[in-house]
């Protein structure tokens, strides 16, 4: 559906379908997948999402050369739209297909310039069918796209699951007055109790455990004239951590620093909350088994959490899922000079390979 692909190699349980086309009921002979997505941001680069499904490929053409047939068919899946640069919502695929999103839905979301994500597919005459197959477990072999592996020199991260995301728009009003003479000691400078506020942010993300992160990454400063004490201040927060009673820890902790910086510096602050995207953990047997199929190949593997979103997120809701996260150079994603090495790649195969073998029998 929506254009997701599935390349299936057929088990001794048949195919992931019935014979008249639909999802295969028993659950005893569903595929095991491996999957990501084939689109990128503008500026690349070249591995991230497409490492996935070249990865599931190479398990495929690994499992013919040596003559292996598996219980479960093993299928490869691509999921369409992951990036979100042309239509909106992001990892529009594995949404439909996990539920979160309807079809109809996504279909009718248009790009700048008014195509409709329905109009898009009939044009490249493909708009997949109807019947996706149910999965019984799902492998998302990915680049990092942070510097953690490569810092801690380890080739294979065991991806523990996804941050959540509470994301807030702050608004600071405090009143505009001249810079010339207005006494320190009267102002209601919202800029200066905003700059309080994104060193809170820093703060209380850096004390709190569970892979916090806290960032301030957009501000607004009204009227932003360099003689103006400023009178009004927009910015916006992005906290994100593996534990959502850690972050519900965070946002209190934000909130309560609002009210104090209010009080002291004689401003108003509001916060408004426009993201709440829980932490996904994946599946702890899946998990370990990445961990283990490592450490039995020799690699150096670490737990990991990621920061980013990905199909796997979304698959994780109907299925065990677990992501195999292989180091990138610098940690640098979504640029064209993003980039791995050869053997890095392999080994996250290797990984893989022995991890969908084991799932699927
Ligand atoms: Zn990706």
């Amino acid at each position: 559906m929506l254009r997701n692909v599935f390349g299936i190699r057929p088990g001794r349980r048949g195919n992931g379908f019935e014979a008249d086309g639909t999802p295969c009921a028993d659950p005893g002979a569903w595929p095991v997948a491996i999957g990501s997505h084939i689109d990128t941001q503008p500026s690349g680069g070249k591995f991230d999402g497409n490492y996935g499904v070249l990865a599931g490929l190479e398990v495929i053409r690994a499992l013919d050369d040596a003559g292996v047939r598996t219980e479960r068919p093993i299928a490869v899946a691509i999921w369409t739209n992951e990036e979100g640069t042309r239509f909106t919502p992001v990892m529009m695929g594995s949404g439909v297909y996990c539920g979160a999103f309807t079809l109809g839905h996504c279909l009718a979301q248009r790009d700048r310039d008014g195509v409709s994500v329905g109009e898009a597919l009939a044009a490249i005459g493909y708009a997949g069918r109807d019947a996706a197959p149910r999965l019984a477990a799902y492998f998302e072999p990915h680049i990092e796209q942070g510097p953690v592996l490569e810092r801690e020199r380890r080739t294979i991260g065991a991806v523990i699951g996804a941050l959540g995301q509470r994301w807030f728009d702050v608004t600071v009003t405090g009143q505009d007055a001249h810079a010339g003479p207005t006494p320190l000691e009267m102002r209601r400078d919202a800029l200066r109790a905003a700059s309080r506020l994104v060193i809170e942010v820093r703060r209380i993300a850096g004390q709190s455990p569970d892979y916090a992160r806290g960032t301030v990454g957009q501000m607004f400063v009204q009227p932003n004239s360099r003689n103006v004490i400023p009178g009004r201040v927009e910015f916006s927060v992005d906290f994100r951590n593996a534990s959502a009673t850690t972050l519900a820890a965070m946002v209190q902790c934000l909130r309560e620093s609002a009210a104090r910086v209010a009080a002291e510096d004689g401003v108003e602050v509001d916060l408004r909350e426009i993201v709440h995207f829980p932490p996904c953990e994946f599946d702890a047997g899946l998990v370990a088994a990445v961990e283990r199929n490592a450490r039995e190949l020799g690699l150096p593997v670490m737990r990991i959490a990621s920061g980013a979103g990905h199909d796997a997120v979304y698959v994780a809701r109907t299925c065990p899922t677990a992501m195999i996260f292989v180091p990138c150079e610098g940690g640098i994603s979504h640029n064209e000079i993003e980039s791995a090495t050869p053997e890095d790649l392999a080994a996250g195969c290797a990984v893989l390979l022995r991890c969908v073998t084991q799932a699927a029998g």
